[in-house]
């Protein structure tokens, strides 16, 4: 059994966040996050191509807090601007530097987080919560901890927290929208016929087509296609392969290109069960009645990156004032 006064669970932007937030108040926080790096939604793919930023693309920032951590990130090399042909918004947009994934490795740091652990339940005993993780080798590590918060995406959170108490049920409310996500490169470049950004319409499948190595840092010929959450929706449990044809069909229309587009030399599919917040809490954090069980993250109020750093804030300054 392994001991902690705080286990925050899930090592995204809200988590990293939190716990960083607790940590330097003193108290003895722990996370656990069941895939091998930190970050969450903000995470990036190596190919022998280059890179693929596959889940969040940017950051904005609209808060004092958030953007005090763009700054600080960007001073020290990790964040850069990216300037896209067709950009359609005059806030910069921040990504994180040579890749989105860095800037949940620059929060990690100096923070104990025990990577490849799937929280699978949480119980009572004698006053305190038991967190059953399971590890990819199929055995179960057990913690110990007199506060639990899942920063987790809600339906997820719901599943974990809402048998242990009922005051999550209204995470039930929350709607999150997946997202098929395709990486693609070319070689060679398809150079100014295709903008860097292009949005989809209604009724089209693909939300975004986003030339990944436009962003700062990056190298080769690489696209980030984003489908739209309907499309998404309705083709969730679809094969992988049957998509690709169907998402390069749709990359072929909406960039006017047609059969001039020649065939990718690198194709990837990523499926986000939940991606982005549709329905929102609306309510920065949420807990039980003793203050002992919570949980955070973009779900809380937007479907934005700031909204998961809101959170976590608002939560770790609830902590610290009990
Ligand atoms: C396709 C896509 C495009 C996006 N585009 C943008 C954008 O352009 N701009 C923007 O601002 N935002 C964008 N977002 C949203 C942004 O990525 C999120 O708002 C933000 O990253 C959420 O952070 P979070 O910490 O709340 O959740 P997450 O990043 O989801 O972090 C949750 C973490 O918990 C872990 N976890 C889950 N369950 C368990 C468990 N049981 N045990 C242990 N670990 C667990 C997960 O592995 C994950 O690391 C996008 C997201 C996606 C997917």
């Amino acid at each position: 059994m392994i001991n902690t006064d705080i286990l925050v669970i899930g090592a995204g932007l809200a988590g990293l966040t939190l716990a960083d937030h607790l940590a330097r108040q003193g108290a003895h926080v722990r996370l656990i996050e069941k895939s091998g790096t930190p970050g969450g939604r903000l995470s990036t793919r190596q190919s022998e191509w280059g890179s693929f930023d596959h889940g969040a693309q940017y950051l904005t920032s609209r808060t004092p807090a958030f953007t005090a951590l763009i700054n600080r990130l960007a001073q020290e090399g990790n964040m850069a601007v990216w300037k896209p042909d067709g950009k359609d918004s005059a806030r910069p947009w921040w990504v994180g530097q040579p890749g989105m994934s860095t800037i949940g490795s620059v929060l990690a740091r100096g923070l104990d987080v025990d990577f490849g652990l799937h929280a699978r339940t949480i119980s009572r005993q004698d006053g305190r919560y038991v967190v059953e993780a399971g590890h990819g080798d199929g055995i179960a590590r057990h913690y110990s901890a007199g506060q639990v918060v899942a920063a987790i995406p809600a339906p997820q959170a719901h599943a974990l927290l809402a048998p242990l108490d009922p005051a999550f049920g209204p995470l039930e409310g929350v709607r999150m929208a997946p997202c098929w996500t395709a990486l693609l490169a070319f070689d060679p470049p398809l150079g100014d016929q295709v903008p860097d950004l292009i949005r989809g319409g209604a009724g089209d499948i693909l939300a975004l087509i986003a030339r990944n190595s436009s962003k700062p840092g990056r190298s080769g010929e690489t696209f980030v296609l984003h489908a739209a959450p309907g499309w998404s929706r309705s083709h969730l449990e679809a094969a992988p392969d049957m998509l690709e044809a169907e998402m390069l069909g749709a990359m072929r229309t909406q960039t006017g290109l047609g059969a001039d587009l020649p065939a990718p030399v690198h194709v990837d599919l990523h499926r986000w069960r939940h991606a982005l917040v549709e329905m929102p809490l609306d309510r920065p954090y949420i807990g039980n009645a003793d203050d002992t069980l919570f949980a955070c993250g973009d779900w809380c109020i937007d479907a934005r990156a700031e909204a998961a750093h809101q959170s976590a804030h608002a939560l770790a300054r609830h902590i610290m004032s009990l």
